[in-house]
């Protein structure tokens, strides 16, 4: 198989004081390389982060779909590629509670970074309330459909995570039967909207509450190629006990 990668999203957190933990992390990742590590700090830190960090990658929490234009306070992708970011997390279950974004504004942010170069981290998960209700894998097949870019070519620049909502910072975690369950199903759906040769190919991460303590055994469930990691990847202490444990 496949390195395991294990990306941290730092969210809307870290000043320059944080450096500090991109450079310890970037140091031990030159030890640790059976595992791609990558973090997404705030737009803030993005040429920062690049600069301090020779080996990880380093990537964005969110573009605009516009190359440009007159659009306040936002940022465009060959922005964030200018900035030094390698890659952009698309869709997360905070952009889409937070702003409003609908499956179909992922799927054009997601053109847009693919345009500027950038490869895209696109984010799924189920609500509790439609896991409930037996409908979670349905519901994620549904905005994999309508998040994911379309095109030749385009399946080598996309990774996949599914982030349950109700497992986000909650300390709280899907069954490892669960995880292989869901991340098998949307396989299924990555090789029909892919093909299956390109399908096949894609990372499917898991984020939602992994702690250096769960990480191995999330890790090893079914067509688990890596983590989105959130609050344990503020520290390089416990962001490098998940890369270890990968
Ligand atoms: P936590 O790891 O804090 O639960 O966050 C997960 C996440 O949303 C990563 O994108």
């Amino acid at each position: 198989a496949e390195r395991p990668y294990i990306v941290g999203n730092w969210k809307m957190h870290g000043t320059r004081a944080m450096l500090a933990e991109a450079r310890a992390i970037d140091r031990a990742a030159e030890r640790l390389i059976k595992v791609e590590v990558a973090l997404a700090p705030p737009f803030t830190l993005i040429h920062a982060t690049r600069k301090e960090a020779t080996l990880i990658g380093v990537g964005a929490q969110d573009c605009h779909p516009a190359d440009g234009g007159a659009h306040t306070g936002d940022v465009s992708a060959a922005m964030l590629k200018d900035a030094g970011a390698g890659f952009v997390i698309l869709g997360h279950s905070e952009r889409r509670a937070d702003h409003g974004e609908k499956d179909a504004d992922v799927r054009a942010k997601a053109d847009s970074a693919i345009a500027a170069g950038l490869n895209v981290i696109a984010c799924v998960g189920e609500t509790e309330e439609q896991r409930d209700a037996g409908k979670a894998e349905s519901v994620v097949a549904k905005q994999l459909k309508g998040s994911l870019p379309e095109g030749e070519g385009v399946a080598a620049k996309v990774t996949v995570a599914y982030e349950p909502v109700w497992a986000i910072g909650t300390g709280r975690t899907p069954t490892v039967e669960d995880v292989g369950a869901m991340h098998c199903s949307i396989r299924k759906v990555l090789n029909e909207f892919y093909g299956e040769e390109a399908g096949a190919t894609i990372r499917i991460l898991y984020g939602g509450s992994v702690k250096p303590d769960n990480a191995a055994e999330l890790l090893a469930a079914d067509e688990v190629g890596g983590a989105l990691v959130g609050g344990a990847s503020l520290t390089a202490d416990s962001f490098l006990g998940i890369v270890v444990a990968a």
